[in-house]
């Protein structure tokens, strides 16, 4: 994987990626998650499943849809960008 210098002066309303131009397909891989689901056991035996917390240990990277660059500067805006 390449290193790459993210320009400062990128405009901050949309990722663009900085090699190939890409501003339309994400790749967002989550390293390690911890994912606990709390179930409620029924009287015939069956399972409903309550809650699902998950919690991200390891690190997420942020990958350019077409070229696979490492934006992974950009994940955080990813997040606050997603409705
Ligand atoms: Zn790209």
């Amino acid at each position: 994987m390449n290193t790459i210098q993210i320009p400062s002066t990128e405009p901050a309303g949309r990722i663009i990626c900085p090699r190939c131009g890409n501003a339309k397909n994400f790749i967002e891989v989550v390293g390690n998650t911890l994912l606990t689901t709390h179930y409620v056991q029924n009287r015939d035996g069956s399972f409903t499943p309550m809650e699902t917390e998950t919690e991200v240990l390891g690190e997420v990277k942020l990958y350019c849809g077409q070229c696979s660059a490492d934006i992974s500067e950009f994940n955080n805006h990813l997040h606050e960008m997603m409705f």
